[in-house]
């Protein structure tokens, strides 16, 4: 069917369903490169997302060939006397709808492989300047794509998430968080430069320097003030190789001290440091069929009965060291790492001297229990992309595609050991995870008391996103599945209610964490979450989409029409 055909055709869908009063004619002539498409699998597609929680219908998707179809798409939007929503949809990896619009048009900014086959993309791959160390991508492009690209010329973006799937554009309007970014911030404090298309349907590029509201109002702004069309994204020389280590605690204030520490290691540039540092909580012992939990040893499996301490709560501590095998002086580690116990996996390649002796010095000084050491050591690439490989284990067995009632929060530091109480020894109880339960610090500013170099916030308090009063706060992610296998703490609706329990607990006890990938439903709680920058989001919402047309699945912003 011809671009125009199925043009007409959604343009009548829309007019029929929501009553638009948009001349046909008028959207005919918009003359996309893309495509707008009413068939019922892309709508369908483009009704979900990963949580599977929400389910709501656009009017039609469009397949941009270029930024100028989403800027004719939102200007048509703008000016038109009834008006319908737009919301950008990355790859649907959000939990509640975030992506989704019932009145409007889902932009898949995301669907490269098949537009670029039918050859109507005409977005470049990414584009990577050696000289500037930074690559310029197609905001819909996903991460994994991003470091193969940069990966040809021996360079890496230097903030990640945990998972690669997702895309430019999403995280961006997130924050885009992993064991990086108590080193580099998160991935939005690692752009230099942003076009955007803004709710009136102008096409604007934006840097610190130029349209600086706009840049920051963006970053972090959860897809309420323009569409990323492109990012130019910073990058360093990728590291050849990783050093991934697992450590365990049965008590949680030297956990959490020790994270503590190995973050605070970050400010100077010349102090040792790990280059990610992460953990999780175990609760119960399905920890070893967990899907992240592939990398203990089947051959030594972990009895968690046996090491966990008091509340049979078990922590572990997740940390790697980046290194290049063409570094000099290359020696075997199973003697130079002869401090790690006979857990250690086996593992052939031979790591530089200086960095076993930085890993060793760097794990000398921490408190684990003595006999939990794990170490694998694997690519860059691979480490990265880790939980791809769980995602295809899940997939195999069914498991993917299940309902996600995840609840991410950001948590201040001080009162961490509440929330231990509270809720790991106590709403969760030793229930079924039913997935990882993630936990790691990260730092508002760079400043530490080692830190004599001041290079930047991590967390830039000018961008939209929202962050604990403290300068260090914890991510608490409960990344849980619900499955319908009968057993009723595995259900949606058993997990749900102990999320709720879980922010209600914070809100009795008066610990005020701020919602990661925040989910809210009435203005009021939406003012809440931003607090002292509700009325610069509210400004900036006024200028960039006075029409409230984009991302309303967000459920910040009524349409103005
Ligand atoms: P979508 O879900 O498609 O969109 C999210 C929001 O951004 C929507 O409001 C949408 O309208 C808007 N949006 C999308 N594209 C654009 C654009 N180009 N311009 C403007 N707005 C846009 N997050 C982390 O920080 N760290 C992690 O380690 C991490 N791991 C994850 C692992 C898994 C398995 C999953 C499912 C999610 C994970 N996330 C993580 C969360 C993820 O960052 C967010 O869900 C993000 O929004 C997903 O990106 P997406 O491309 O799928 O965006």
């Amino acid at each position: 069917m011809t671009t125009k055909l199925l043009l007409t055709f959604a343009i009548c869908r829309l007019i029929v369903t929501v009553g638009l009063t948009v001349d046909p004619s008028e959207l005919l002539l918009l003359g996309v490169d893309g495509q707008l498409s009413v068939d019922p699998f892309e709508v369908e597609t483009a009704s979900l997302d990963f949580g599977l929680l929400t389910r709501v219908e656009p009017m039609a998707v469009l397949h941009p060939g270029s930024a100028d179809d989403i800027a004719r798409l939102v200007r048509a939007a703008y000016i038109s006397s009834h008006g319908f929503t737009v919301s950008a949809r990355g790859h649907g990896h959000s939990i509640n709808g975030q992506a989704q619009t019932s009145n409007g048009v889902v932009i898949e900014m995301s669907g490269g492989s098949r537009v670029s086959r039918l050859g109507l993309r005409k977005l470049d791959k990414p584009q990577v300047s050696v000289k500037e160390k930074h690559v310029e991508v197609w905001g819909g492009e996903l991460w994994i794509d991003v470091l193969r690209s940069t990966l040809e010329h021996g360079l890496a973006p230097k903030s990640w998430t945990d998972y690669l799937y997702l895309s430019v554009g999403g995280t961006l309007s997130n924050g885009g968080i992993s064991g990086q970014a108590f080193n580099h911030g998160p991935q939005i404090s690692n752009v230099y430069e942003l076009d955007v298309v803004t709710g009136k349907g102008e096409i604007l590029t934006c840097s610190e320097e130029k349209n600086s509201d706009l840049f920051h109002a963006v970053l972090g702004g959860l897809g309420q003030f323009g569409i990323i069309t492109r990012a130019r994204i910073a990058l360093e020389p990728a590291p050849q190789r990783v050093r991934w280590i697992r450590v365990l605690y049965s008590n949680f204030s030297t956990f959490t001290r020790d994270q503590e520490h190995l973050i605070s290691l970050h400010g100077n540039p010349t102090s040792r440091k790990f280059d990610y540092v992460e953990g999780f909580v175990i609760v119960d012992e399905g920890l070893i069929n967990n899907w992240r939990s592939s990398f203990f040893s089947p051959r030594n499996p972990v009895k968690i009965s046996s090491i966990a301490g008091n509340g049979g709560v078990l922590y572990c501590l997740e940390i790697t060291k980046n290194y290049d095998e063409s570094t000099a002086g290359t020696i075997d580690q199973s003697r130079s790492l002869s401090f790690f116990p006979p857990r250690l996996e086996p593992v052939n390649h031979n790591v530089p001297s200086q960095s076993v002796q930085e890993v060793e010095a760097l794990m000398k000084g921490l408190n684990f229990i003595p006999s939990s050491v794990f170490t694998t050591d694997l690519p860059y690439i691979d480490f990265l992309d880790r939980v791809h490989k769980a995602e295809l284990k899940l997939r195999a067995k069914g498991l993917w595609e299940v309902p996600h009632p995840w609840l991410n929060l950001f948590v201040p530091k001080s009162r961490m050991a509440d929330l231990d109480r509270g809720v790991f020894k106590g709403i969760l109880g030793n229930n079924k995870t039913s997935g990882p339960i993630l936990i790691y610090p990260m730092n508002k500013s760079k400043f530490s008391c080692q830190a004599i170099f001041f290079m930047g916030p991590p967390w830039d308090q000018r961008s939209s996103a929202v962050t604990p009063d403290e300068d260090v706060f914890y991510l608490v992610a409960l990344l849980r599945s619900a499955l319908d296998n009968g057993e009723e703490t595995q259900s949606l609706e058993y997990l749900t209610n102990q999320n709720h329990k879980i922010l209600r607990f914070c809100d009795d006890a008066g610990i005020k964490v701020k919602q990661y990938l925040p989910h809210y439903t009435t203005q009021e709680e939406w003012m809440d979450h931003f607090g002292d920058k509700w009325d610069q989001f509210y400004r900036r919402k006024m200028e960039f989409d006075p029409r409230h047309l984009l991302a309303t699945g967000q459920r910040i912003f009524n349409p103005s029409f």
